[in-house]
């Protein structure tokens, strides 16, 4: 247990199929780029044959596709036989195929697969999506480069109720006339947010268990794994004891000293967020839809603010994980009053009703005068208004409006299916009587009952 009460809430954003939307746009221009690349070569290459070696014969296209042919079977067989290493513990069949030149690469991998081992993976499986080019990748490693984006498919038992997906980019070259891995980050700026940036990919890590949560922490760190394992352990209770859906799964937290940790930053002193609490997918934004279907949620703590982390922090995180499956969709001022709703409940009942009252009317008199609408997701996390007091503060109305039961039921449904402003209006009015309009002119006449 806890006794300290923050004396403002602790943010933590919850990363939904929204904000991936500039990522697929930018994404989008990537592939542009990787087009037109791709025929400015093939063109510079026909016009070499063409004037440069008029003799020589060019390549036919049936043996091109046929190195193709064997270059993917080649490394299909190193990604299968990687997975088998992790999944039997054999780390030289891990390390077999690595570029024996690169004893950098060679040094992290034996770090990486101590660590995927430590994982405990249910399943682990890698494929390779589309080829990418980099005409400095090919410059700096020759012409027999293979640079390909990876999915890994992956399920840590209890966290994960199906596989989920993460991205990584592997490099290849052809050494002898077999392929061998030589790099694993030439891709990392053109992939998704926190691509090759999960709990595994940072330096040596150490997994703590305890019945419903897993702690990644630094090698040796366990002392603080622990702490964090306690305090998750009651803030589960607050999030059964306070919030209506009936949620058994497991959280996974990780609490490195890296500032960036998956989708989360926190090396920007601007951003003041003790954790957050980043999606899990089954399937990535644009691989088969472009929201991607999120799996669940993964919690990162600050590592400024290891030492800080208490049930009430952790409450307001796990609320997250605990409705992240739901589909994501629910607008910002929704989820993150659910979570501050869930964590303030947890403070009065730690500290009584009068911490609560005096926030309530602090939110009522000083933040709702500072917006004219209900906070809303674009600029939500960068708003210098309290605008987690607020979302806070309309959740605490319609709890008193229409009950918990039905906020909770509010929440599930604009999880799945608001996907717009229109179909967000349509639910919120079938189910409370209000739009996200008539919810803020009523919040501005709100008189809590105590
Ligand atoms: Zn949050």
């Amino acid at each position: 247990m806890s006794a300290t009460i923050p004396s403002a809430p602790p943010p933590g954003a919850p990363a939904g199929p929204g904000r991936w939307l500039g990522l697929l746009l930018a994404v989008a221009l990537v592939s542009g780029g990787v087009v037109y690349a791709v025929n400015e070569r093939s063109e510079d290459a026909r016009a070499r044959v063409a004037t440069v070696t008029p003799s020589s014969t060019p390549r036919s296209p049936s043996k091109a596709s046929a190195a193709a042919t064997a270059r993917r079977v080649a490394i299909d067989t190193i990604l299968i036989r990687r997975a088998q290493a992790v999944q039997t513990g054999n780390q030289t069949l891990f390390l077999k195929d690595l570029d024996p030149s690169n004893t950098k690469l060679i040094a992290r991998q034996k770090v990486l697969f101590a660590n995927l081992v430590e994982m405990g993976f249910a399943e682990l499986g890698y494929s390779q999506a589309e080829e990418r080019f980099d005409p400095a990748v090919v410059k700096a490693r020759g012409r027999a480069t293979y640079l390909v984006r990876i999915l890994m498919r992956y399920q840590i038992p209890k966290v994960d109720v199906a596989p989920v997906t993460t991205e990584l980019g592997y490099t290849f070259i052809s050494r002898a006339g077999r392929w061998v891995l030589t790099d694993d980050d030439d891709l990392d700026d053109d992939l998704g947010p926190g691509a090759h940036r999960e709990a595994w990919d940072l330096g040596r890590i150490e997994v703590l268990r305890g019945p419903r949560v897993l702690v990644v922490v630094e090698k040796g760190d366990h002392e603080r794994g622990r702490a964090i394992l306690t305090e998750a352990a009651e803030g589960l209770v607050e999030v059964r004891d306070y919030w209506p859906r009936r949620w058994r799964g497991s959280a996974l937290i990780i609490a490195l000293d890296d500032t960036e940790v998956r989708d989360a930053r926190f090396a920007d002193e601007d951003i003041e967020s003790a954790a957050s609490a980043g999606s899990t997918f089954s399937s990535l934004p644009g691989q088969d839809t472009a929201d991607g279907t999120v799996a669940g949620a993964y919690i990162v703590i600050n590592p400024n603010q290891r030492d800080q982390v208490d049930e009430i922090l952790l409450s307001h995180e796990l609320t997250h994980v605990a409705t992240a499956d739901l589909g994501g969709y629910e607008p910002l001022w929704l989820a993150e009053g659910a979570a501050e709703y869930v964590s303030w409940r947890g403070i009065e009942a730690l500290g009584g009703p009068g911490e609560v009252a005096k926030w309530e009317q602090e939110v009522i008199d000083d933040a709702l005068p500072t917006l004219h609408s209900l906070p809303t997701d674009a600029g939500f996390y960068e708003s210098s208004s309290d605008v987690y007091g607020v979302s806070w503060l309309a959740v605490r109305y319609l709890v008193q409006r229409i009950g918990l039961d039905a906020v909770a039921e509010l929440y599930e449904d604009m999880a799945a299916h608001g996907i717009n402003q229109v179909s967000r209006d349509r639910i919120l009015l079938s189910r409370s009587g209000l739009t996200e309009v008539t919810l803020w002119t009523s919040l501005r006449t709100y008189r809590p009952q105590r």
